[in-house]
């Protein structure tokens, strides 16, 4: 069995994705995306846009996965049609893990060990294995270490800036069976503090909370707001500091008793061993939209030698790359819990006719083959970026 067709579809869905973090007056419009005017927070899409990824072999076996690309997503395209394709053509499938690393070692040398190369080359890695299970009829996680969890568990996210609309929205989520709720939220520690008070006396003890500040914080004042978070029993302290600053997030990790969770931008387990190595992280985050399953299982088991637990991140993410998580996060021994999109579950599913389904806050990981995702693809067609 051979690769015989990789093609990649750029698409972008309304209704709008809400700005979940930051204020509607602080955004300044470029085009068909927003970013904050109040800090270094990234360049986010008005409406949600992905890149899909499918293979096909010389037997007619398909494939599909997600190279996440909630921006740009026609850049990432290219690369998966222009470099990746050009890899991995005419050859074996069942080769997925050389595949990885042949197209990782195409382009090391130049420097592009991360960004949207990896992000093109993680919708091809999950299409093969999609196409793997497919051909085997064997869900994902059984081919890449088995079923270590049956259920994952998923917190659902809220952003916003007002304590009293914050514990609104909380109560709702906690009502609909959700066991954790993340907040993203950011400004000044007092008014992110009063957040996180009227948000715990709303939904009580019983449900965990965590904290996003998005990396708008100095050393100093991330040690200061955990600890204020610490008598709210907050589970995690997410990107406190600066996306690039390892030993920062050392010191704050270091510094507090809560964990602290990041590296949603990194994407590679040499990336990992770094922050690893220095205990930037109580709590990893990888992106299996951006990692690929096969280095998304490396980072897993990398993270499993450090005792470190694996929280993947999904974000914006499209049903496959959520279904990713999933199987990841089924084949991982030291897998804590999964993003979830609560408001957005059904528009990141409009081009599949079965996909996971959410149940009382958690996905039920299934026997269905591959990421257990089935695509329409006439209806992706429809959503093709011009
Ligand atoms: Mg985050």
């Amino acid at each position: 069995m051979k690769i015989t067709k990789v093609d990649a579809f750029p698409i972008r869905i309304a209704p709008p994705l809400r700005d979940v973090n930051r204020q509607v007056d602080t955004l300044r419009d470029y085009g068909e995306y927003v970013m904050a005017t109040d800090s270094w927070t990234s360049l986010y899409p008005k409406n949600f846009e992905t890149c899909l990824v499918r293979v096909e072999t010389d037997e007619g076996h398909v494939g599909w996965g997600e190279s996440f690309s909630p921006v740009s997503s026609c850049a990432t395209a290219r690369i998966v049609e222009d470099l990746c394709r050009t890899v991995v053509l005419g050859h074996d499938p069942h080769d997925v893990g050389y595949l990885w690393y042949r197209s990782y070692s195409a382009m090391r040398e130049r420097g592009h060990g991360s960004g949207f190369y990896v992000d093109a080359m993680s919708g091809v890695d999950q299409a093969i294995w999609d196409l793997l299970g497919h051909h085997h009829g064997l869900p994902v996680h059984k081919m890449i270490g088995g079923c270590y969890n049956k259920k994952i568990r998923v917190y659902a996210g809220i952003g916003g800036d007002d304590p009293a609309k914050m514990a609104a929205t909380a109560a709702k989520l906690a009502d609909l069976k959700y066991t954790a709720i993340k907040m993203h939220i950011r400004g000044e520690n007092k008014q992110l503090i009063d957040i996180v008070s009227s948000v715990r006396s709303a939904i009580g003890d019983d449900i965990d909370i965590m904290v996003d500040v998005h990396t708008t914080k100095d050393v100093s004042a991330a040690i200061t707001l955990g600890r204020a978070f610490e008598d709210y029993g907050v589970q995690w302290l997410e990107a406190p500091v600066a996306a690039e600053d390892a030993d920062g997030h050392a010191k704050v990790a270091q510094a507090l008793d809560m964990q602290v969770a990041s590296g949603e931008w990194l994407r590679t387990t040499y990336e990992w061993k770094q922050w690893l190595e220095k205990g930037s992280v109580d709590c990893a985050m990888p992106d299996i939209g951006r990692t690929g399953i096969s280095e998304g299982m490396r980072i897993s088991q990398l993270c499993d030698v450090f005792n470190i637990p694996v929280s993947p991140h999904v974000g914006a993410g499209f049903i496959l790359a959520v279904a990713a998580g999933i199987q990841v996060s089924a084949a991982s021994p030291r897998f804590q819990i999964l993003e979830h999109m609560h408001a957005y579950e059904k528009t990141k599913a409009v081009f599949a006719t079965k996909y996971p389904k959410l149940v009382d806050g958690h996905f039920e990981v299934s026997d269905a083959p591959g990421l257990g995702v089935m695509v329409d693809e006439k209806r992706v067609k429809s959503l093709l970026i011009e």
